[in-house]
């Protein structure tokens, strides 16, 4: 996939979103576009920042988020983006400024942005200095079809969804219900379309950058490209597997010895659970899960990142109970190297929150999915994986050991999960076409690189 260095270097400047999974994309894509000629500049908030050193290959510079260092936990997701939109534009500004300085007629470097769709800010930096830019959406396209009906709905008055709806399908969108919509991550309906309207108001940006792939999603990339046709899309997933090698983009330490623990056990056998890293839950819901996993009599490997329990203290000893009675059978760490354990020939299923990278990244490895949504367009993945694509069970309503041992048993052991994985193969064979020399992935990050040389020269 390398190609020759431009002539003249053009200096990318890439802002990520600060949570894990617009992080790990956003460096996903620099390595791609680091190896194909372009410098990179990483511009990232002190709020979950992140770590240069593993990348001495990109300049960093910090934008001043002027958030408060010990309560943003409390915060709604919709708050931090807000603030992080409204406060980080002085310093993008000055970053910019500067770089102009340096870039630009008899420089030998020109410029371009290319920031994750939340941070939408960057767009009027980009304006403002006349600088080209680019959207990365790391999210799916059915979340941006289902956020646009969101306006919609919003318009008709039919928001906040009266609690008789949630579980009718919602017009012209199958086969999402009301109870699939992403309306859970921003408590506030105002603050919410304001964020949608903000991120889809395409009004400066030369492109979109999507982490997707057009045969996954064909209906919803239509509809999308029908709505925005005034600018070319990229279609260039999974972005994880175009760049393998780059270094871990992790904010939390890997904890590498569940590899081989892995290596231990029989082929395909394990249940992989990890819900991400924002899910929160209750000390309840660990325990359901736990006794699920010990009475499912199926090897597990479950991560419980520190802070995702209200009152983490409190699982400590539900956690030392799950151990003590699976033994080896079990194994519990914080933090996994989420690919490597996904690829490992161990894991058979994987129990997931459904957040869009851990989508790509199962069916990737083929992997089937127990998907357990907790927030935003977790519910819409989930939804498409058990309904639309059939590489995964829906669990719904209340976490209970007794459903969580049938879901675990149904997607490992049944005829159902063995269909499942079979499709999820598919899935994985289709995913390594994209990726060849001809493949859908790589003509489009081709036309990327084309593109972003066209426009910026
Ligand atoms: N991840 C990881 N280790 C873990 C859990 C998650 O490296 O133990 C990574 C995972 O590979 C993915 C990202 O964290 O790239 C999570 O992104 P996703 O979109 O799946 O969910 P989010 O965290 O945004 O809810």
């Amino acid at each position: 996939m390398e190609r020759p260095c431009p002539p003249k270097r053009c200096r990318l400047l890439l802002v990520p979103c600060p949570y894990q999974g617009h992080i790990n994309p956003m460096l996903q894509l620099a390595t791609f576009l680091h190896q194909n000629g372009f410098s990179i500049t990483i511009a990232h908030t002190f709020f979950n920042s992140l770590h240069p050193h593993r990348h001495p290959e990109f300049t960093f510079i910090r934008l001043n988020d002027n958030l408060p260092l010990d309560d943003v936990s409390s915060w709604d997701l919709g708050s931090v983006l807000l603030a992080v939109n409204n406060n980080c534009r002085a310093s993008l500004e000055e970053a910019v400024a500067a770089m102009a300085g340096k870039t630009g007629e008899g420089s030998g470097e020109v410029m371009c942005i290319i920031h994750d769709e939340l941070m939408y800010f960057c767009e009027a930096v980009a304006s403002r200095f006349g600088v080209r830019s680019l959207v990365f959406r790391t999210t799916s396209a059915a979340a941006c079809v289902s956020r646009c009906a969101i306006l919609r709905l919003s318009a008709e008055g039919r928001l906040p969804v009266q609690k008789e709806s949630l579980e009718e399908e919602v017009p012209n969108l199958d086969p999402l219900r009301f109870k699939d919509l992403p309306l859970s991550a921003v408590s506030d309906i105002t603050k919410l379309t304001q964020i949608i309207l903000n991120m889809y108001a395409i009004n400066t940006s030369s492109a979109v950058i999507w982490n997707t792939m057009p045969w996954l999603e064909p209906s919803e990339l239509n509809k999308i490209k029908a709505k925005f046709c005034q600018i070319p899309i990229f279609p260039i997933a999974p972005i994880h597997k175009i760049s393998p090698t780059s270094s871990s983009s992790s904010l939390l330490k890997e904890d590498s010895t569940c590899l081989s623990w892995l290596d231990k056990q029989a082929p395909k056998s394990v249940i992989y659970v990890s819900l991400g890293s924002v899910a929160l839950l209750t000390k309840g819901e660990v325990e359901e899960m736990g006794w699920g996993l010990v009475n499912s009599n199926q090897p597990f490997l479950w991560v419980v990142r520190p802070g995702s329990v209200r009152g983490s203290d409190a699982i400590e000893l539900v956690l030392k109970e799950v151990e003590e009675k699976v033994g080896d059978r079990g194994c519990i760490v914080q933090w996994a190297p989420q690919k490597e354990v996904l690829g490992h020939g161990g894991v058979g299923g994987f129990w997931s929150h459904c957040g869009w990278n851990s989508t790509l990244e199962s069916l990737s490895e083929g992997v089937p999915l127990l998907c357990r949504p907790f927030s935003g367009d977790q519910r819409v993945n989930a939804r498409y994986v058990s309904c639309v694509w059939g590489v995964g069970l829906a669990l719904e309503g209340e976490l209970d050991r007794k459903e969580v041992e049938k879901g675990i048993r149904r997607v490992m052991v049944e005829e159902e999960g063995r269909k499942m994985k079979e499709r999820a193969m598919d899935f994985k064979r289709r995913i390594e076409d994209s990726l060849k020399e001809d493949g859908s992935s790589s003509c489009s990050l081709k036309q990327l690189v084309d593109f972003i040389m066209r426009v910026t020269f």
